[in-house]
């Protein structure tokens, strides 16, 4: 692509950097804000900006937040003895949309991928296990999609746990096989929880 501005294709190679963006699709963005007034360009820049800088994870959950402790997380009317355990935020308010699930969350940030060289260590599955080992929990939920890597990631968790007191579960699989949490419809998710089965027996399935 040729460009008669360095500062066009300056800001065209930096937008092709996100996932689904091509050179093309870039340039009709960048095209598209040249168009717009100036100011919708820095409310754009501007929360990027604020989104990369000022960004918290909830100490509790490891949920993207506002703040310190999330409201979830702070909520007293929430069951802090169950946690569902995901792999992100979106997962979360997936699950949070079926109003079906009154207990707590942990968010691992992603899941046990040997392919991408993302390791036990770079999650934040010491943090869970630390947490069932203090006391206070009595059941896990895993609700990782049911994918080669999240099923290494719950086994490796419940392996970690092997000893403690706590119940594992696994949503029951309304969701099909390889099926990313967040497109499954809510009624599914919903019934998918409130039906899920002992761990344990999900692996000799
Ligand atoms: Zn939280």
């Amino acid at each position: 692509m040729e460009f008669s501005s360095k500062l066009l294709e300056n800001a065209v190679y930096e937008i092709s950097q996100l996932p689904g963006i091509g050179k093309r699709t870039a340039l009709r963005l960048a095209l598209h804000l040249l168009k717009q007034p100036e100011e919708q360009t820095s409310h754009l820049t501007s929360a990027l900006e604020k989104l990369r800088s000022q960004i918290k994870f909830c100490s509790n959950c490891h949920n993207i937040s506002d703040v310190a402790l999330c409201e979830i997380c702070a909520n007293p009317k929430r069951d802090a003895s169950t946690i569902c355990v995901v792999e992100d935020i979106r997962d979360v308010m997936a699950i949070e949309n079926t109003g079906q699930f009154r207990g707590m969350y942990h968010v691992l940030g992603g899941k046990i991928s040997p392919m991408e060289c993302v390791g036990p260590q770079d999650l934040t599955i010491g943090s869970l296990v630390g947490k069932v080992k203090q006391g206070g929990v009595t059941e896990l939920i895993f609700a990782l999609s049911s994918t080669m890597e999240g099923d290494t990631t719950n086994f490796y968790i419940f392996k970690q746990l092997e000893g403690t007191a706590v119940k594992t579960s696994t949503i029951a699989r309304g969701i099909a096989v390889g099926d990313e949490l967040e497109y499954a419809d809510e009624i599914t998710l919903g019934r998918s929880i409130l039906n899920r089965i002992p761990f344990e027996n999900s692996m000799k399935a």
